[in-house]
């Protein structure tokens, strides 16, 4: 291993090493594979290493999106609709079948999931927000999975976060997380829009996020099935960047990505505050 490469591993580790509590959001096209059908084994296997992290005494929210993919499923609807209230009907239906999967997934391994379905409102106002804080710290405490996605059956525009990326960004904050995951279909930040062009690097280390960072997402083409592209979770990094937290966008389909962020390997994109660390 070359020096710099060494060096990396090594600083890597130290920012990882301080990782006590974390939030791990997966993104729609991670959990569902081509023809919108939930990914069991993936998933199994996300909530493998979700485990190891517990065993190992860390706190892990997860952050999961899938519940409309779910829904369309299970409903046999081919197109994302683009009514509110059918997407919202696909969201019920398909959240209940998310729930059983992850509950049975945590189950085998000896981990309770609980189930928070939050809304853009309950941040708004102190007191929900407070009601919220404590059942996730109290789930915590008991060593329960806090399994969270926005409450799409009854969301309606205004009280809407729109995507999981900004709403686990809110989560960090909310439970002062030291760590955002950010798991996606793509291997991290690109110099540019990788389904679009051929020759693009992948940004191992961002600093702090520049505009200049931001219109390269912009340039960049929207999810398949989520609802949030790249712009969206640079928005969700700067805010964690912004409580001198640490932020990850990786790609959830790869083998033991979760493990190999916590053991400091060089993948996906990593997000550091800058000085504060
Ligand atoms: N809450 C939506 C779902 O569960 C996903 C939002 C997003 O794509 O970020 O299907």
């Amino acid at each position: 291993m070359g020096i710099k490469q060494d060096m990396e591993l090594k600083k890597r580790q130290k920012v990882v090493k301080k990782i006590k509590k974390v939030v791990i959001k997966i993104g729609t096209n991670v959990l569902t594979s081509p023809g919108h059908y939930l990914d069991t084994s993936l998933m199994e296997h996300l909530g493998q290493q979700i485990c190891q992290l517990m065993d190992e005494g860390k706190k892990v929210v997860i952050v999961t999106s899938g519940a409309i993919g779910a829904g369309m499923q299970i409903l046999g609807w081919k197109k994302r609709p683009k009514k509110m209230e059918k997407l919202q009907a696909a969201a019920s239906v398909g959240q209940s079948r998310l729930m059983r999967f992850y509950e049975r997934i945590f189950r085998e391994e000896g981990y309770n999931v609980g189930q928070v379905l939050l809304t853009r409102d309950i941040f708004e106002s102190k007191q929900r927000r407070k009601n919220a804080l404590s059942t996730l710290e109290t789930l915590l405490t008991h060593k329960i999975i806090p399994v969270i996605n926005e409450n799409d059956a009854v969301a309606f525009e205004e009280i809407r976060f729109g995507d999981n990326d900004i709403l686990s960004a809110m989560v960090v904050e909310l439970i002062d997380a030291d760590a955002l995951i950010l798991l996606t279909d793509v291997d991290g930040l690109y110099d540019a829009d990788p389904k679009n062009n051929g020759k693009v690097k992948l940004i191992s280390e961002v600093t702090g996020i520049s505009e200049k960072l931001l219109s390269i997402a912009k340039s960049g083409s929207p999810s398949r099935l989520g609802s949030g592209g790249m712009v969206s979770k640079l928005t969700a990094m700067k805010k964690v960047l912004s409580m001198g937290c640490v932020g990850f966008i990786a790609n959830g389909r790869r083998p033991w990505v979760i493990r190999d962020i916590f053991s400091g390997k060089k993948i996906g994109t990593i997000f550091l505050p800058g000085e504060k660390l």
